[in-house]
């Protein structure tokens, strides 16, 4: 067995028990490969096991694997999007998991409409209010929310976030649980279902799942390091 193939058994391992500890099913939780700077080739060992959501973060280099891999692939965008990317983000990505701003929200609605989509999209929250990071503030979330609920070709799945780094896992716990309080406060206040939850890397993806993650994002942890 490759190391892609016994690196996605041993994460379906503990993507089980974390489903199991939490009572939750294995069903809900989407595993992304995250492919940045890994080839073609080595994507395509994963879509061999089975793997078929993969994750990049810039357009650039999605757009020099996605013709060399077979279309089924579920190509999702977790990098930060410009603005002149948006164009062609949208039609070529399953769910873009970082709009970080309304601005950018707005924008997205926008060419949306003029290309007769209705994307899918999650908001990037940067809960601990990192310089370093985009995203929104959980405050400006709760002033943006009615603004973002206007956008009529956005569809709104849910919230993601990336946590700060650490060197304990548990140390994300916090992180990941205030991401869903929040997603459920808003989610209750306008009835807006909000399903998905993007959280968990390869360090802290058990306890993301714990915390309620349907989509948890892994790249080392499949690839090996980068
Ligand atoms: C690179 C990246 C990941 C995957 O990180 P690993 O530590 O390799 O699992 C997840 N999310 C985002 C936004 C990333 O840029």
């Amino acid at each position: 067995m490759s190391d892609v193939a016994a690196n996605l058994t041993e994460i379906q391992q503990h993507i089980h028990a974390a489903c199991a500890r939490s009572g939750r099913s294995a069903d809900d939780v989407t595993l992304i490969a995250v492919t940045k700077t890994f080839s073609a080739d080595r994507v395509r060992e994963a879509y061999d096991c089975g793997q078929r959501h993969v994750g990049e973060n810039r357009l650039q280099e999605a757009e020099s694997k996605i013709p060399l891999l077979p279309a089924s692939l579920q190509w999702h965008y977790i990098g930060q999007l410009q603005r002149n990317k948006v164009r062609k983000v949208l039609p070529q990505f399953c769910l873009i998991h970082s709009i970080d701003s309304l601005r950018l929200a707005q924008y997205a609605d926008e060419v949306a409409r003029e290309l007769g989509l209705f994307p899918q999209v999650l908001l990037q929250l940067n809960l601990a209010n990192e310089e370093s990071k985009a995203g929104f503030s959980a405050d400006a979330l709760r002033e943006d929310w009615d603004s973002l609920l206007r956008l009529e070709r956005l569809e709104i799945m849910g919230l993601m976030t990336v946590p700060p780094a650490c060197d304990d896992p548990e140390q994300s716990r916090p992180w990941f649980r205030a991401l869903r309080e929040l997603r459920d406060e808003l989610a209750t206040l306008t009835e807006t279902p909000m399903p998905y939850l993007s959280m968990g890397m390869s360090g802290d993806y058990p306890i993301a799942i714990e915390e309620g993650a349907t989509h948890i994002r892994v790249g080392s942890a499949v690839f090996g390091k980068r």
